[in-house]
C-alpha cells in the first residue's frame, strides 16, 4: 500500500474490535519493520520492492519477535502502557497475545499489500503457479484504499467505545 496511513487504519480496526484477543499496540507496531524493507529496497527495480519481509514465513516470524520483545523490553512496555492510559483504551500486556497478535499483525499487513502490489510473494519460499499472487487485483487498488478508510472511520467508533469502557472501570 502506498500511504501507511491505510496500514494503520486496518491495523486499529482489527485491534480495537478483537481488543480482547489481540494486542493493539503489538499489531500497529509491526506495521513498521515490515516495511523498512521496502525503505531499502527503494533503489531496486520495482519488481523487486516487496521482498522477504512481506512473505507469510519470514513476516510471520518478524512479527513473532516483534510481539516478544515488545513484551519483554520494559522500557518500550512501560511507555505503551502509558501511552494506552493517557488515550484512554483499557489494556492489559500478555505475553502470548502479543505474540500471536505480531504474526497476524504482518499477515494483515502483506495481505493488504498483496492485493495491491504485484510484486509480493506471500507464499514464497513455495514456488506453485497458482501460489505466486493468488489475491494480486483480486480487488481494484481504489476499492482496497475506500475499504481502508472506511475501516479507519470505523476504529475511530470503537476508538470511542474503548474509551467509555476504560471510564467506566475506572469509576
Ligand atoms: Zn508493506
Amino acid at each position: 500500500m502506498p500511504y501507511p496511513a491505510y496500514h494503520l487504519g486496518v491495523s486499529s480496526f482489527f485491534g480495537l474490535a478483537l481488543r480482547r484477543f489481540l494486542d493493539l499496540p503489538v499489531l500497529l507496531l509491526v506495521n513498521i519493520p515490515i516495511d523498512i524493507e521496502v525503505l531499502f529496497a527503494d533503489k531496486w527495480p520495482e519488481y523487486h520492492r516487496h521482498w522477504h519481509f512481506h512473505t507469510l514465513l519470514v513476516g510471520g516470524l518478524i512479527g513473532a519477535i516483534v510481539g516478544l520483545l515488545v513484551f519483554h523490553i520494559k522500557p518500550v512496555l512501560r511507555f505503551i502502557t502509558i501511552a494506552t492510559n493517557k488515550l484512554r483504551i483499557p489494556y492489559k500486556p500478555k505475553r502470548w497475545k502479543m505474540v500471536l497478535s505480531g504474526v497476524l499483525g504482518v499477515w494483515l499487513h502483506i495481505t493488504l499489500d498483496a492485493i495491491y502490489h504485484y510484486d509480493v510473494q506471500l507464499f514464497w519460499p513455495l514456488k506453485a503457479r497458482h501460489l505466486q499472487r493468488p489475491l494480486w487485483r483480486i480487488v481494484t487498488a481504489q476499492q482496497e484504499e475506500y475499504a481502508c478508510i472506511a475501516l479507519f472511520i470505523a476504529a475511530i467508533v470503537l476508538y470511542v467505545y474503548a474509551v467509555r469502557s476504560y471510564n467506566k472501570k475506572k469509576r
